[in-house]
């Protein structure tokens, strides 16, 4: 291996698209998707929408514009979306939900982003209360991406279901990194698909696609969909090339991501061995967060990683992040296991 490659562990977005993708890409049939003309997309979106045995589906340039107009389209202004205190809606779709749809979050202090089914009870009481803002979302996040990509347990998922259902309130699934879920847990996106109103996911996270989400729901959920994502300038022309890569990955990259997991695991282990790692936390899937001594420092760590030419995201409040994920070869793996052994 050349000694100035860099190994970019910052986040499992960095990947480019393969060969193969590439050809699949180059060779896809377009047309005008404004006019619902592209034919890859609507294979796309038609292949998606029976893998998750849902109604409908459509595609977006992003997981953010998928997850705001999910939002959009289950709540009005003045209302509440209830979430996790970590979750990617709240931290890091720049306010978009208080921007596009006008509503408040109302946070649950979870654990690794998760909450249990007593606390949404708790975040859901008091809904008839004309003083407080009126509840009409829950939003869940799967894997979790600030809590270190933990994965809730589908029994807990089908709790928040029925409250959820109880309590008239919409049930969406923020699943960037659903993928990497279904394959650590052995579920299946059919089960997913039978429990929530709606589902965003990302194809160009794990999956490795360039570009490209796509939300998931009923045929009335997802025309009122179309309509926001035009309102969101999200309506997009021969998209039919980036749709064929989202086809070739969801054909293809799915089942590997057993292999991002397992080097995972395996860097997880180095770190618990070495002397300066003061903790992980549980590595469940393809992200790794970690603490350093504090005698070295997490932004220290960070930047001794970089001449190295090896790229960690520090996380605030001393984490450390790692991502493994497609481009992140067998090679890079023995080297980055080496440097964290003689760090
Ligand atoms: C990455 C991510 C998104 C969407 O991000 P985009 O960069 O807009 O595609 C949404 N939710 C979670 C949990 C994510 O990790």
């Amino acid at each position: 291996m050349k000694k100035n490659i860099t190994i970019d562990l910052i986040s499992d977005t960095v990947t480019k698209p393969t060969k193969q993708m590439l050809e699949a890409m180059i060779s896809a049939k377009v047309g005008d998707d404004v006019f619902k003309m592209d034919p890859t997309v609507n294979e796309l979106q038609e292949k998606a929408a029976k893998m998750f045995g849902m109604e409908d589906a459509l595609f977006f340039p992003s997981g953010t514009m998928a997850n705001q107009t999910a939002i959009k389209l289950h709540t009005q202004p003045g209302d509440k979306l209830i979430c996790d205190k970590y979750a990617h809606v709240y931290n890091y779709e720049g306010g978009g939900a208080a921007f596009n749809s006008g509503v408040t979050c109302k946070l649950i202090d979870g654990n690794r982003g998760m909450f249990t089914a007593k606390q949404l009870e708790e975040a859901v009481a008091g809904r008839n209360d004309i003083h407080v803002p009126f509840s009409s979302l829950v939003c869940i996040e799967n894997t979790t991406n600030k809590g270190g990509g933990a994965c809730w347990s589908f029994s807990e998922l089908e709790k928040l279901q029925k409250i959820s259902k109880k309590n008239n309130l919409s049930f969406h699934l923020d699943g960037a990194r659903l993928f990497n879920a279904l394959v650590a847990k052995n579920e299946n996106p059919k089960q997913n698909g039978a429990l929530f109103d709606t589902i965003s996911i990302c194809l160009s996270k794990g999956l490795g696609a360039p570009v490209g989400s796509i939300l998931l729901g009923s045929k009335v959920h997802i025309a009122k969909a179309l309509r926001i994502r035009k309102l969101f300038g999200g309506a997009m022309r021969q998209v039919g090339f980036l749709a064929a890569a989202g086809i070739y990955a969801l054909d293809n990259h799915v089942e590997r991501l057993a292999e991002d997991h397992q080097k995972a695991q395996e860097i997880g282990t180095v770190l618990k061995s070495v002397p300066y790692v003061t903790k992980v936390e549980t590595i469940e899937t393809n992200i790794i967060i970690f603490y350093v001594d504090e005698k070295i420092g997490a932004d220290n760590f960070i930047n001794k990683m970089k001449e190295k030419n090896i790229l960690l995201t520090p996380m605030g409040e001393g984490r450390i992040r790692i991502v493994t994920h497609l481009d992140y070869t067998n090679e890079m793996h023995e080297v980055l296991l080496k440097e964290l052994k003689n760090f």
